[in-house]
């Protein structure tokens, strides 16, 4: 058997990988805008509560527009997310937003996880729903989608590349954005993957809807802007993406809202650090000259086992 290349340990910077000149680390700051749809997506009997149907229609009507006066003040371009449903519901908050320049991604139609949408005929369908969604209430085709609860199926890349998307943002291997292979076969398509993480996600440490979400522990502003500076500092001395993810429902509350704008604050004061929405950054690694990365389905000793077995 040929020996597999060697890993390559010593930098962290994958081979052939560089930030635009002059940068050495990239931040974006992302929004799932995803309103009432997840919940109404897991719990479909809370389309009848107001109680908390208001709990996530926070976001769309107060949390969205302080976002955006937030971004407006530090003059940072962001990327939101929305689910077709939500574009449908809250039409005029989705306009403010593309029509303050920031970018509009694909984020399913009813906040759907793959994990419960197993066939690709489904997979596919909410793709176009979502799409026909956005189109219609916005006028946008999404270069950028984000899996609901960054759930992916491993069909879902090849999927995404035939409908004409340029990256995905849902996968948690790497540091630094990355070529996405659709499948295993020589000269198959690929994507730009711009990775994220549970720990710059800000609805662990705040969200809490009694029986639906959260322990009821609500973390101190203060407390995640502490662990969000740590990782972005962290990430910057080895020339990553520090890629946040925030829900306007939950980080558009008032002292929640002030810690991102106290992040965003350190981020500018940062040198060499490259703020921009997560299409710009997908361009730009498009550009570079990377291996594609292969993600193949995985095969567990028990799943080769016949019926005997
Ligand atoms: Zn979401």
């Amino acid at each position: 058997m040929p020996e597999a290349p060697r890993l390559d340990w010593h930098s962290p910077m994958p081979p052939g990988f560089a930030w635009p000149e002059g940068k050495r680390a990239a931040a974006c700051f992302t929004f799932d805008v995803d309103a009432e749809s997840p919940i109404l997506f897991d719990h479909p009997e809370s389309a009848g509560w107001l109680d908390v149907m208001s709990h996530q229609a926070y976001g769309p009507r107060t949390g969205v527009p302080r976002l955006l006066r937030v971004l407006d003040r530090q003059g940072i371009r962001a990327t939101f997310f929305v689910p077709g449903y939500t574009a449908e519901r809250w039409p005029e908050a989705i306009r403010a937003i593309r029509d303050a320049g920031h970018e509009i991604g694909h984020h399913g139609y009813l906040h759907e996880g793959a994990h419960s949408a197993p066939d690709a005929e489904t997979e596919e369908r909410l793709l176009r729903s979502g799409l026909e969604a956005l189109d219609d209430v916005a006028g946008v085709r999404p270069v950028g989608y984000r899996a609901p609860m960054w759930e992916l199926s491993y069909r879902l890349p090849a999927l995404l590349a035939r409908h004409g998307f340029l990256y995905d943002s849902g996968l948690m291997d790497a540091d630094h954005p990355y070529r996405l292979a659709t499948g295993p076969e020589e000269g198959a398509s690929s994507l730009i993957e711009l990775p994220v993480h549970w720990s710059l996600d800000d609805w662990e440490p705040y969200a809490y809807l009694p029986g639906i979400t959260g322990s009821g522990v609500i973390a101190s502003p203060s407390e995640v802007l502490e662990r969000w500076t740590l990782e972005l500092e962290a990430l910057v001395a080895e020339g990553g993406l520090f890629m946040l993810t925030n829900h306007p429902f939950v980080s558009g509350r008032a002292s929640r809202a002030v810690a991102l704008e106290t992040l965003m604050e350190r981020a500018r004061a940062i040198d060499g650090l490259w703020i921009a929405a997560a299409d710009q950054i997908a361009a730009h690694v498009a550009t570079l000259p990377l291996e594609p990365i292969i993600h193949r389905p995985h095969q567990p000793p028990e799943t080769r086992r016949g019926p005997d077995g």
